[in-house]
C-alpha cells in the first residue's frame, strides 16, 4: 500500500495519505484547516523517478564547468 506525503499550501503543514494503489485518485484536503489546496510532496525515501543529476536545489547555481568528473574539481 503506498503512502504519499502532502503538504497543504494553506497552513503548510505535512500530512501523509494512504492509497489502495498507486494509481488511485483521492479527493485530499488538509487535515488542519480542510483546505482542498494541498500539493504532492516528493519524499526523499519515495518513488526514484529523478534519481540522478537532480542535485542543485537550493540555489547552487555555480560555474558548470564542462568536464566530465564533478567531485573533484575544485575551483
Ligand atoms: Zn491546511
Amino acid at each position: 500500500m503506498p503512502v504519499y506525503e502532502f503538504k497543504c499550501k494553506k497552513c503548510e503543514i505535512k500530512f501523509e495519505e494512504y492509497f489502495k494503489s498507486a494509481s488511485e485518485q483521492k479527493k485530499l484536503f488538509c487535515p488542519s484547516c480542510k483546505s482542498e489546496h494541498v500539493e504532492k510532496v516528493f519524499s526523499v525515501f519515495g518513488t526514484s523517478e529523478a534519481g540522478n543529476g537532480n542535485l542543485a536545489s537550493a540555489g547552487g547555481n555555480k560555474a558548470g564547468s564542462g568536464g566530465g568528473c564533478g567531485c573533484c574539481a575544485m575551483g
